[in-house]
């Protein structure tokens, strides 16, 4: 008689058929999810249900700069949790005012207002404006095209990309879009109605383009014989990413008349709370007070537990010395990447960017991507997982690096061989 073996229960399978399953049935499908399950990390490795190990280059799309699991982190939040998580805006506690202190110190003179996102970082920027020009009937916000400022309703109207606003028309009135890096196309777009300009860094969403020295002088120029404030949108590029605190410092860096620039606000989040949600924004001394008692406010902002995790993650990034880690590191990463563009000139186009905040663009054309209807930029990326390493694409043919700012050398390595290998299969 034949012995029947029960076959063993393919737990490991079950786990990804059932979470997928659980998303299928019950969470509103708004976003194109790869097909990976991801169950736990250490620094920059994450492990999906599988037991599968990849090498994490996109950190959560710029947002974990100490990687995973890391001990300072949960430190912070066992320690913040036995004393207060939360106490509400309606009285003082000190780790929201310390963390303000940190952030003015390492940007300049003005206040912080915290939040819990960077769309809604940009919002406050957005009510400090219009507050600013309010008494002359000024309300415009000129941004630029290809920028991306959030997905509230305010934010897909400063967003520059169309794709965002598509099914929800009407837009909420006072944004316009100008070419980045384009000085006289933002001097010739002012209106009489026109209150500031918002810009990031350097575009991420958009495709890792970083502003121009110049672009950056003069818009600050163009503002102040304008009476605009000049808005800096640093929730991808900021926090370090650059191998500064934000990334006009690093693009300004040896500039002449560099070293006196300030925008009038910038808007924080992503890395600022490394995985904690939480946002900011800063606001030039000038104008700090202007958002006075009553006019703004959030129940969660700056909560004692936000704050706690913000300052220890400060800290250890200057006791590591991470922003130079990030400036090395990624100028190593990028001249690999370059290499790659020279070496397989048929699938790698170009690689851009600065620090830990890098990308590099895929041909047109790609042959091993005609069978398929996705993004070459997908199709790369599902790829990479194969070969296990996570990246971030950005429109059709960009991938993006954003990895954790305590990236090792060993790991740029390993990834660059990895990114190499699938590379070289497509050329
Ligand atoms: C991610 C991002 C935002 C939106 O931040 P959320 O926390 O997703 O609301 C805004 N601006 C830029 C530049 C971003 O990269």
């Amino acid at each position: 008689m034949k012995e029947i073996v029960p076959t063993p229960p393919a737990i490991v399978r079950n786990d990804y058929e059932s979470i997928r399953e659980l998303f299928t049935q019950n969470v509103v499908p708004s976003y194109g999810r790869f097909e990976l399950v991801l169950s736990h990390g250490a620094g920059s490795y994450v492990f999906d249900v599988a037991g599968q190990r990849y090498l994490d280059l996109g950190g959560g799309i710029a947002v974990n700069c100490l990687g995973n699991a890391h001990p300072g982190i949960t430190e912070a939040l066992v320690e913040q949790s036995q004393k207060l998580i939360h106490t509400s805006n309606l009285y003082f506690t000190a780790p929201q005012g310390r963390l303000a202190a940190e952030l003015v110190k390492r940007i300049g003179a003005g206040k912080v207002f915290f939040c819990n996102s960077g769309a809604e970082a940009n919002e406050g920027l957005y009510k400090l404006a219009r507050k600013f020009g309010h008494d002359e009937g000024r309300f415009e916000i000129l941004t630029a095209i290809n920028s991306f400022h959030g997905r509230t309703l305010a934010g897909i109207a400063a967003t520059g990309q169309d794709k965002v606003k598509k099914g929800f028309e009407p837009m909420t009135p006072g944004f316009r879009h100008i070419p980045y890096n384009d000085l006289d196309a933002a001097r010739a777009a002012i209106s009489p109605a026109t209150v500031a300009i918002l810009i990031e860094g350097i575009q991420g969403e958009g495709g890792v383009t970083p502003a121009t020295a110049e672009y950056l002088l003069g818009l600050r120029a163009l503002c102040d014989e304008k009476k605009m404030l000049l808005l800096i949108d640093g929730v991808q590029c900021g926090h370090y990413r650059s191998g500064k605190f934000q990334s006009f410092q690093r693009i300004l860096e040896n500039i002449p008349g560099g070293e006196k620039f300030l925008p009038d606000g910038i808007s924080m989040a992503k890395s600022l709370g490394g995985g904690f949600p939480m946002g900011a924004f800063w606001v030039r001394a000038p104008y700090a007070d202007l958002l006075s008692a009553g006019t703004h406010g959030t129940t969660y902002g700056g909560t004692p537990l936000a704050c706690a995790v913000a300052l220890k993650i400060l800290d250890v990034i200057e006791k590591e010395n991470l922003p130079e880690n990030a400036r090395q590191l990624g100028a190593w990463m990028k001249s690999e990447l370059e290499r790659l563009a020279t070496t397989y000139p048929s699938v790698v186009k170009n690689a851009r960017g600065v620090g830990f905040m890098l990308g590099f663009e895929l041909a047109e054309n790609i042959p091993a991507f005609a069978a398929s209807e996705k993004p070459a930029a997908i199709q790369f990326v599902n790829r990479l997982h194969a070969a296990g390493v996570l990246t971030v694409p950005a429109g059709t043919h960009i991938i993006r690096l954003l990895p954790a700012l305590n990236l090792k050398p060993a790991e740029v390595g390993e990834g660059i061989a990895k990114i190499e290998a699938v590379v070289k299969s497509l050329a």
